[in-house]
């Protein structure tokens, strides 16, 4: 069976600084690759989705692991959650620092707990009595992240208006896998948005909204406004008007981005299914993105451009 990988690195205006736009490109390949070698060696998707997904997080141009963005007192609270389509078996994790990949915590929830979803300091004495690899907070807070933070408080301060779709405040990465025995799983990674109040969540880590995966269906990773994407329950819309209205994974994919617009929700989202189809819709001006099958052929795309 063919297998298939995408992935995405958050939505936006995105108006990279030039000098970095080479550096996302490979940022997103070296991805790629991670999860096409593991599909590639007949592993399985939640391994691959896994090993993008980490990739991304050690990437400090990104917004999740090292590099995510910061709340309003300046640190990072990390969000992550992995799903397998066989089984719906999932696991997340909420509001912690310290892990140097999230994404291996959600998978520590799903493999070594009882549980779907943990958070705060609970989760945090869970993963280390895991020996999941710790880093110290100042590892995640990069000087980018403080820069843009210090002009989102001061914006705040001067009441002025919020850039529209600043791709700096936000971000997320994750992925979406079929794998050579048909098994589809999705994996996603934030720091959430920039100024964030303490404590708040986002759809990332929440089943159905941010990460969604039945073999039956699709998998899903979505990124954007996270307070939209929780209450359009955005992931999981897409399963299932495939599966109640039988529309195809592109289109199912493109009416739910397609219909957040109306409401304010701005965003993608990036899917696959069991035959090979894959959808990455945004309605924002861009999304990071890129694919790769068993072709071994890396693309990669910004905006609206043709992936290559
Ligand atoms: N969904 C993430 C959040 O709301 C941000 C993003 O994907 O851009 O925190």
């Amino acid at each position: 069976m063919a297998f298939t990988l995408a992935i995405h690195a958050g939505a936006g205006a995105m108006q990279p600084e030039k000098e970095i736009l080479p550096a996302i490109h490979v940022g997103l390949r070296v991805a790629l690759h991670a999860g096409h070698a593991v599909l590639a060696d007949g592993g399985s998707a939640l391994d691959s989705v896994t090993a993008a997904v980490v990739a991304l997080e050690d990437n400090p141009l990104f917004n999740a692991g090292r590099g995510s963005v910061l709340t309003t007192e300046g640190t990072a609270e990390m969000e992550a959650a992995v799903m397998e389509g066989a089984g719906r078996r999932t696991g997340a994790v909420g509001g912690i620092t310290g892990p140097r990949n999230p994404v291996l915590g959600a998978r520590m929830v799903m493999e070594r707990s009882e549980h779907v979803l943990m958070v705060g300091e609970g989760a945090m004495r869970f993963l280390r009595d895991h020996d999941l690899p710790m880093e110290t907070a100042d590892y995640f807070v990069t000087e980018r992240r403080q820069a843009v933070l210090r002009a989102e408080l001061a914006r705040r301060v001067g009441g002025l208006k919020p850039a529209r779709d600043n791709a700096a405040k936000h971000g997320t990465v994750g992925a979406v896998a079929c794998d050579r025995a048909g098994n589809l799983a999705a994996a996603t990674s934030t720091g959430g948005m920039t100024a964030k109040l303490p404590g708040r969540v986002s759809d990332s880590p929440l089943i159905g909204a941010g990460t969604f995966a039945d073999n039956a269906t699709c998998a899903v990773s979505a990124t954007g406004h996270g307070e939209f994407f929780i209450r359009w329950v955005v992931a999981y819309d897409v399963a299932a008007r495939m599966q109640y209205l039988g529309e195809t994974l592109e289109r199912a994919a493109e009416n739910v981005v397609a219909g957040l617009v109306q409401f304010g929700g701005s965003g993608g989202l990036v899917a696959v299914d069991r035959d090979g189809h894959m959808a990455l819709p945004f309605n924002s001006p861009a999304m990071y993105r890129g694919t790769i099958g068993a072709d071994s052929t890396a693309r990669t795309a910004i905006w609206r451009e043709a992936m290559a």
